[in-house]
């Protein structure tokens, strides 16, 4: 085994050599400040600038409407908390889904300590949302929507269209972590009716510890980073040039020709579930078997552990992934996963593959091959299936 095949691109991507070709000069040679007057500080203004425009037009947004974070998590955290804050004098009343990345669902259990009300939206079993139940959730004292675009483990899209419309129509912010959709759906901010966007770069082939935050102009907003004058006074420091210059680069890539590459991939997604499926029995597919990420796969093999056929994959060069990156390595099952009704005991045997356009029909083949020995295995030791 020479070669890694990757099928974890939902946790990181690899950095696309065109956007650190792209990144190198901002750690060499151009190594001025953004903010001085000077040739060197000017050229990094102008690099910083030009990845702003490369992210305003892959979301159809403004130039003044992208501010550059530390990542997702930063972005998500900038968001809830910088709405929650300046307009809690109008209501302390957030609504978002149990199915949140945990930057979302901490940063709302965090605003709980200070007076706010959050309400957790259920999602149906396949993952998502009721739009009724989030029309009868609204109150008067809403102030923000927070939703994410796509799960991270479970892949499923959530009806951003509708949830913005009834967002605008209420007057209430609309917030979606975009995070996992960005490069695989086509986002357009403005149909979309979306006050506030979280991006990060590292899981669209770009670096990471670098993201975005869009807010559309007069969102009310509170700053989250205090001191210089950066990101328009509302995040300050020195701008991490060389990763924002990478992020513009990578969004530009991402953002083209997503019609083929989903095609692509959902031709390889849905052949590797029906033939989990055909070759391992007790299989089940988790989420939306059609409104999902074009290269999510998460299933569920009953009676084993996720964990254990992680370890498996490894030894035969197969990276993938059970539940999420955050949570593995602590016993309790998936929070998603639990959130679409599936039990523990066969929450605990998920399986994520995430994969890319670099994923190959002879890498599906060769897991298809290596999978289901693993998993008969694994049943055989297992104390569950007595109970079969
Ligand atoms: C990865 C991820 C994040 C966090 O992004 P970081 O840049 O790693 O902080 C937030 N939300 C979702 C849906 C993610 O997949």
């Amino acid at each position: 085994m020479n070669r890694i095949i990757y099928l974890d691109n939902a946790a990181t991507t690899r950095l696309n050599p065109k956007v650190l070709d792209s990144m190198l000069p901002y750690l060499k040679e151009s190594y001025g400040n953004p903010s001085s007057i000077h040739f060197l500080g000017r050229e990094n203004k102008k690099a910083i600038d030009k990845a702003r425009e490369q992210v305003a037009k892959s979301l159809n947004a403004q130039f003044n409407e992208i501010f550059f974070t530390g990542g997702g998590s930063e972005s998500d955290n900038w968001a809830i908390k910088g709405v929650a804050f300046a307009n809690e004098s109008k209501g302390k009343h957030i609504i978002t889904t149990n199915i949140e990345h945990h930057a979302v669902l901490h940063t709302c259990k965090y605003l709980e300590k200070y007076g706010f009300e959050i309400t957790y939206l259920p999602v149906k079993s396949n993952g998502i949302i009721d739009i009724e139940d989030l029309k009868k959730a609204i109150r008067e004292d809403t102030i923000l929507i927070s939703v994410m675009f796509a799960n991270n483990e479970i892949g499923t899209i959530q009806p951003i269209k509708e949830i913005g419309e009834i967002a605008r129509e209420k007057g209430i912010y609309f917030h979606t972590d975009a995070v996992q959709a960005i490069g695989h759906i086509p986002i357009d901010v403005k149909e979309l009716n979306i006050d506030l966007l979280s991006l990060s770069a590292h899981k669209f082939n770009g670096p990471k510890g670098v993201g975005v935050l869009y807010i559309k102009s007069g969102v009310n907003i509170l700053s989250m980073i205090h001191g210089g004058g950066q990101e328009r006074g509302k995040r300050a420091g020195t701008e991490n040039v060389a990763g924002i210059v990478g992020l513009g680069e990578a969004i530009e890539i991402a953002t083209k020709d997503i019609e083929k590459k989903s095609k692509y991939l959902i031709t390889l997604r849905d052949r590797t579930i029906k033939e989990l499926i055909n070759r391992i029995p007790d299989t089940i597919l988790n989420g939306d078997p059609k409104k999902r990420l074009p290269g999510n796969i998460n299933v569920c093999f009953k009676y084993i552990e996720g964990e254990s056929i992680l370890l498996m994959l490894d030894m035969k060069g197969l990276a993938a992934s059970s539940g999420s990156a955050c949570t593995s390595g602590s016993l309790k099952p998936s929070h998603v996963l639990l959130a679409i009704g599936l039990p523990h005991e066969i929450a605990h045997g998920s399986l994520r593959l995430t994969l890319s356009e670099e994923t190959t029909d002879k890498d599906m083949e060769y897991l298809l091959e290596v999978l289901p020995p693993i998993v008969e295995n694994l049943r055989k030791m297992s104390p569950l299936i007595k109970n079969k």
